[in-house]
């Protein structure tokens, strides 16, 4: 009797030690997982950019965590996060496991998403679309919803070849808390870089103003020095402006140019620079563009503004013509400085400009090359 109740009590000793270690695992391992989570969002909120963030949460914690796939959903309507990333010099093309959104709340209503992540069994024929590359051999996923005051503003998307990774029912406070600290550096990072945007946008056409040209195009230039890109610019000036002002008022004047304003931005490509240069002149400047395809687009710009008239107050037709000058460099092969070339760059396309002016208005000049530099 004292043998068998020394033998239980070994086997119960044993059991007990087992488990001891089994528990005493799980909590090195959660332990572990905790300290890298709080590496990672530390470095999170470090980000100095939103090119830095969105590469950080793409690249570092895929090896951080070891998931085999990942990618980003962001509601972006007004293309404003993606201008941003070209602006730092991203180049989106490379980054398909970064999208984005136009229509947020269409899709959050067709999904009827919940604020909780969403974890189960990944499904070729459903989730093919999340990620780039990895659909093949993936088994698990989470969907995990970017939550700000209330309203998803995108998705952050974990896959898995491990069917256990990501269960349904499985808690997923961690999750959570990751999501919540890349949408506050999402949020932070956006607003910063609104903030100093504001001193260098134009009131009244909402267009980037002067100071942001001057200051892009020394970093066009420079970018094209490195790519061997030509890079052009176009100077715009509406034709007789004065005389829309003086026969129609002031008020109508200002709509003129926040038309303008409208239809020059709506031909834009993203990684182009368009700016209010002065009162009634725009300046544009078109990264990777040789002269003839910059010609194109301001015979196009120009044949856009003719063909629309505008109304005026008593619903008067107002035919508004624009002039345009170009000019372009190749940076490359300059000997010139950077500063000399944005200057030289600008002084031509006025230069075209002038032409375009003296030779009728209403059509496009373009600069003769300069060869000696
Ligand atoms: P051209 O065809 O030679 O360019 O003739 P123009 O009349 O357009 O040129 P001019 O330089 O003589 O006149 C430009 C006018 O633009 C004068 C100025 O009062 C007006 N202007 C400048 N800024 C604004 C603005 O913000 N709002 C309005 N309504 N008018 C402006
Ligand atoms: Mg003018
Ligand atoms: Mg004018």
């Amino acid at each position: 009797m004292a043998a068998h109740l020394m033998h239980d009590t070994s086997v119960d000793t044993r059991t007990l030690q087992r488990n001891m270690r089994v528990l005493l695992d799980e909590a090195r391992r959660n332990e572990d997982k905790y300290q890298r989570l709080q590496s990672l969002e530390l470095l999170l909120l470090g980000a100095a950019s939103m090119s830095e963030l969105i590469s950080m949460i793409l690249k570092q914690y895929p090896q951080d965590f070891e998931l085999d796939a990942i990618s980003i959903e962001l509601d972006d309507p007004h293309s404003e996060i993606r201008t941003i990333l070209e602006d730092e010099g991203t180049d989106l093309s490379k980054l398909p496991q970064l999208m984005f959104s136009e229509d947020s709340i269409a899709r959050q209503q067709k999904l009827s998403f919940s604020a909780e992540p969403q974890l189960g069994a990944y499904k070729t024929k459903l989730h093919r679309k999340l990620f780039a590359n990895h659909h093949a051999s993936l088994n698990s996923l989470a969907q995990v919803p970017l939550v700000r005051q209330g309203r998803i503003i995108g998705f952050l998307n974990l896959g898995s070849h491990d069917h256990k990774r990501y269960i349904n029912g499985t808690a997923t406070d961690l999750l959570q808390r990751l999501a919540a600290i890349i949408t506050i550096c999402l949020e932070n990072t956006l607003n910063l870089e609104r903030l100093k945007r504001t001193g260098l946008t134009d009131a009244l056409t909402t267009l980037n103003n002067r100071r942001f040209f001057d200051q892009r195009i020394i970093e066009e230039v420079e970018r094209s020095r490195r790519n061997t890109h030509p890079l052009s610019c176009l100077f715009i000036d509406i034709d007789y402006f004065k005389r829309i002002n003086d026969e129609h008022g002031h008020p109508i004047g200002d709509k003129v140019l926040r038309e303008v304003s409208k239809h020059l931005n709506v031909h834009m490509r993203r990684s182009d620079v368009l700016a209010r240069y002065g009162g009634e002149e725009f300046a544009i400047l078109l990264s990777n563009t040789a002269t003839e395809s910059a010609e194109e687009t301001a015979e196009r710009l120009r044949s856009a503004i003719e063909s629309n008239i505008m109304a005026t107050e008593n619903d008067e037709p107002l035919h508004v013509t624009i002039s345009i000058g170009v000019a372009t460099v190749y940076p490359a092969h300059s000997i010139l400085s950077i500063e000399q070339q944005s200057e030289q760059l600008i002084a031509s396309a006025d230069e075209a400009l002038l032409h375009a002016k003296r030779n009728g208005r209403n059509q496009v000049h373009t600069s003769k090359p300069n060869t000696s530099n």
